[in-house]
């Protein structure tokens, strides 16, 4: 055994254990995490199990305790295999943010079973490196498969850097497998950093990956109402800015301003979480009434907004009417009876180059005019700009 490759494994098993602690302190940033302590876990555990096949079993063969090395093959060969199999297991979870299914969950079963198989047979060690290639290039394939769904920028780059190095990880380890049959423990030395450099890419791809989304979760919150799940007035404010970046400044902008009524008297009668559930159900309501048209904010209170931009705009009346008659209509989580309504005011004839906050106010005024008038009801005001 070369003993600077014996140094180089030492000092990845150090290296693990510093990335165990990064992406342990990264998963506590965001519950959107899931998986990422499995990966630095299963990472740690392949390390070890990999450096005690690698290094130490050589080592202590040369120096003649053949029991020992024999001991640290077996053992190695179990934590790498179920390493591997955890790493495949977190790629599973994070890129699609789900438990594992049955299936998924038997794998490691099937991997650790396979090290002891290998053990058991207590002949060569043939049967440790078979075992431990083929839950190697499973696993990888595994992980290559399930990256596929991390497809939206910002995080398509490094999972598509990860597939390449996950292919290139089955290529190394399976040209490999034929060498175990009648070979020796002991690794070339170019071998050894090739797949120390992929390991390595691979865990600073991990890294961003997870950056990127705890940075993505906390945006997300920041422009989003945790009630309704809506945009909040920054997420509003965000949104239509990229409409104005995009679009022609004469495309036409219409406003709907729309507050539940007497909402108080729900609170008082029924409670503070009926309140919030009939939030929830308005937020629904108006959303299956829009069909993914426009722009649907939350902007506080019972206070909400619905921006048409372009074509649509025109349609703001007969959709602020289908919107009121869809509550007046709808069933609302409350323990009795009650009736929900909503005014809504419509604000016509602005664009994308009026300013956003002269647009809201006439439809607010539009509203008042729609509560004043009796409730329950549209009322609609022209934009005129004053210049
Ligand atoms: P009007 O018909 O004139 O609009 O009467 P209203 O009672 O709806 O109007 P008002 O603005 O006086 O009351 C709004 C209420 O909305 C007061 C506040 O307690 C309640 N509210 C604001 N935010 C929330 C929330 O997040 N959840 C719940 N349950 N209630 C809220
Ligand atoms: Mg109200
Ligand atoms: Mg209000």
């Amino acid at each position: 055994m070369d003993t600077d490759v014996y140094h180089v494994l030492l000092s990845d098993c150090l290296l693990a254990v510093v990335l165990f602690g990064l992406f342990w302190y990264v998963a506590n940033l965001s519950r959107s995490l899931r998986g990422i302590v499995t990966w630095g876990s299963a990472h740690l555990i392949y390390t070890l199990g990999a450096t005690m096949l690698d290094a130490f079993a050589p080592a202590l063969a040369q120096s003649g305790r053949t029991a020992a090395a024999w001991y640290a093959v077996n053992v190695g060969t179990l934590l790498a295999c179920a390493g591997m199999m955890g790493l495949a297991w977190s790629i599973i979870q994070f890129a699609h943010q789900r438990a594992l299914s049955r299936i998924e969950l038997a794998l490691m079963p099937f991997a650790i079973a396979l090290s002891l198989l290998a053990w058991a047979l207590r002949g060569t060690t043939d049967a440790q490196g078979i075992a431990l290639s083929t839950v190697e290039v499973t696993a990888l394939c595994l992980m290559i498969w399930h990256l596929r769904a991390v497809r939206e920028s910002p995080g398509r780059l490094p999972a598509r850097l990860m597939m390449a190095g996950c292919a290139a990880l089955v290529l190394l380890y399976g040209s490999v497998a034929p060498g175990w049959i009648g070979g020796e423990f002991g690794i070339d030395p170019i071998w050894v950093s090739a797949d120390l450099s992929i390991w390595f890419m691979l865990n600073f791809c991990m890294l961003m990956l997870t950056s990127l989304r705890a940075a993505e979760s906390l945006r997300h919150g920041a422009m989003h109402d945790v009630l309704t799940g809506l945009l909040n007035r920054r997420g509003l404010d965000t949104e239509l800015q990229n409409r104005i970046d995009r679009m022609p400044t004469d495309a036409a902008l219409a406003v709907i301003a729309m507050d539940l009524d007497r909402f108080k008297s729900i609170n008082d009668r029924h409670g503070h979480a009926t309140g919030d559930a009939v939030l929830q159900s308005f937020a629904t309501a108006v959303q299956s009434c829009l069909q993914g048209q426009g722009l649907f904010a939350r902007l506080g209170g019972e206070e909400f907004v619905v921006l048409l931009i372009g074509p649509d705009a025109s349609m703001a009346p007969l959709l602020a009417e289908r919107i009121r008659e869809r509550v007046a209509g709808a069933s609302f989580p409350m323990p009795e009876a009650y009736g929900v309504s909503v005014s809504i005011g419509v604000c016509q004839g602005g664009s994308l180059r009026d300013p956003f906050a002269d647009l809201l106010r006439t439809a607010d005024q539009a509203l008042y005019d729609a509560k004043r008038g009796g409730r329950d009801r549209v009322a609609l005001r022209q934009w005129q700009y004053a210049g």
